[in-house]
């Protein structure tokens, strides 16, 4: 990106469509340039010109973070279906390669943990567009106009949102609903904006859905899930609307509510730039507070230094860690996923390291059916080894705060490959579908 000095850069994405263009493509290896076009067949690929030139260090290809982060690469589709779609292509036969790419990705489990059948929101018998609603306090927002990101994430678990299938779309054009929901449900305290990304939207459209919360009573907290200020934060220093959307956040605030933006942070070179800390600081100025999450993940963060060195950079700049994530069961999760015993040991040894101030982060947790559960430890129970776990959220608030146990399985590295360890584990282990997901659990008093 060369850009002139007093000239403040364009937001420019790269795609499938441009990349070639771009003057970094021709030093790519041929397999690695064929692997991000026959990849990105299937899953979205959209990045930037800030993400590419200023990020990802063009020495360290492919093994470079954000590379992993932000471009396809072969191993995110099985050999058989990758060479599937690289024998078609060469026959260019587009009809074939379109009916394969619905058949891999309906294969990626598009929508996990339920999201399409059992969080949704409900008002006067009808099911509202763009709203999911899994925990008591807090209902997600799906505003229509912020579904897409500044830069995809390869891992992303909305993935399924970006590629364009019909009808699997969340979306909502209706601010209207969203405040009338809110006003019958005033135990909901926190609306989280989420995508895609809010923070792709204008300044202007970004008032049109956040002013009219502010007339209720009961919300007390907005959240902002974003990667912007990793992708893209342009947006809070030279955007032209950086100012109005301050001022917004400003606005927020001084209503005497929290406005939290949830910073997807995955790496620490995402905080490295000047202006992803003047995004920070430029933030924080409006009373705004950052909260960082990240799932861990093979390829880009799976080493404890690497979560030390984000959190202590987030920490002194003011940002609270919040979540460590385990990478969700869809999508390319083949290619990222590292078994719990291994995202728990990255978790205890980044812990260990930080100050206190670091040691808000609570991970690594799972956002599963039942709610988010976290991996306390591994244990000895009754002779037996077992993981130890909790909820920290779940759609039964009953079970948050209780620990219990699962067999331990060194391989599993998802949550449905746990079986509880005994009898009284068993109403941890709710599974969609089953009856006992819908009504209260009795679990013990203490
Ligand atoms: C994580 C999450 C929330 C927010 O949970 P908190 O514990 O309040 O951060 C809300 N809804 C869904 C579906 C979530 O996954």
């Amino acid at each position: 990106m060369v850009s002139s000095c007093n000239q403040p850069p364009k937001y420019r994405a790269i795609t499938r469509a441009n990349v070639e263009k771009h003057p970094l493509w021709g030093s790519l290896d041929p397999d690695l340039r064929e692997a991000v076009d026959i990849v990105s067949l299937v899953l979205p690929f959209r990045t930037n010109e800030y993400v590419v030139d200023e990020l990802i260090d063009w020495a360290n290809i492919p093994e470079d973070p954000i590379f992993q982060l932000t471009f396809p690469q072969r191993g995110m589709l099985e050999e058989g279906q990758y060479a599937q779609l690289r024998a078609l292509r060469e026959r260019g036969d587009q009809d074939a390669i379109d009916r394969a790419v619905r058949r891999i990705r309906a294969e990626l489990n598009p929508h996990p943990a339920g999201q399409m059948t059992h969080n949704q929101a409900v008002l006067g018998g009808r099911v509202l567009d763009g709203i999911q609603h899994k925990y008591r306090e807090t209902c997600l927002f799906f505003p229509s106009q912020g579904q897409t990101c500044h830069a995809y994430c390869s891992f992303c678990f909305r993935w399924a949102q970006f590629v364009g299938i019909e009808d699997l779309k969340f979306a909502s054009k209706e601010v209207d609903e969203l405040c009338a929901y809110l006003r019958a449900h005033p135990h909901i305290s926190d609306v989280l904006f989420t995508g895609g990304d809010p923070m792709v939207m204008k300044a202007a459209l970004l008032e049109r859905y956040i002013n009219p919360l502010l007339q209720i009573e009961s919300v007390r907290s907005i959240r902002i899930g974003t990667k912007s200020v990793a992708y893209w934060p342009q947006r809070f220093v030279t955007d032209n609307d950086a100012e109005d959307v301050l001022a917004l956040f400003e606005r927020v605030v001084l209503s005497g509510r929290q406005l939290a933006l949830m910073g997807h942070y995955s790496h620490p070179v995402e905080l490295s730039t000047e202006i992803a800390q003047d995004a920070v600081r430029h933030i924080r100025a409006t009373g705004a507070n950052i909260r960082m999450q990240s799932p861990v993940l093979r390829h880009i963060n799976d080493t404890s230094s690497t979560w030390v060195d984000l959190w202590t950079r987030g920490v002194a700049l003011g940002c609270v860690p919040y979540y460590m994530f385990v990478e969700r069961d869809t999508g390319a999760r083949r290619y990222f996923d590292l078994p719990l015993v291994r995202c728990w040991s990255v978790f205890r040894n980044a812990y260990q390291r930080v100050s206190g101030l670091a040691r808000t982060v609570r991970g690594p947790s799972m956002s599963c059916f039942p709610g988010k559960c976290h991996i306390l430890g591994v244990a000895e129970v009754g002779g037996q080894r077992a993981f130890c776990l909790e909820y920290l959220q779940a759609r039964e608030p009953d079970l948050v705060r209780r620990p219990f146990f699962a067999r331990y399985d060194s391989r599993a590295s998802w949550f449905d490959q746990l079986e509880p360890l005994s009898e009284s584990d068993a109403p941890f282990f709710p599974r969609a579908g089953s009856p006992e997901a819908f009504t209260p659990l009795t679990v013990c008093e203490n």
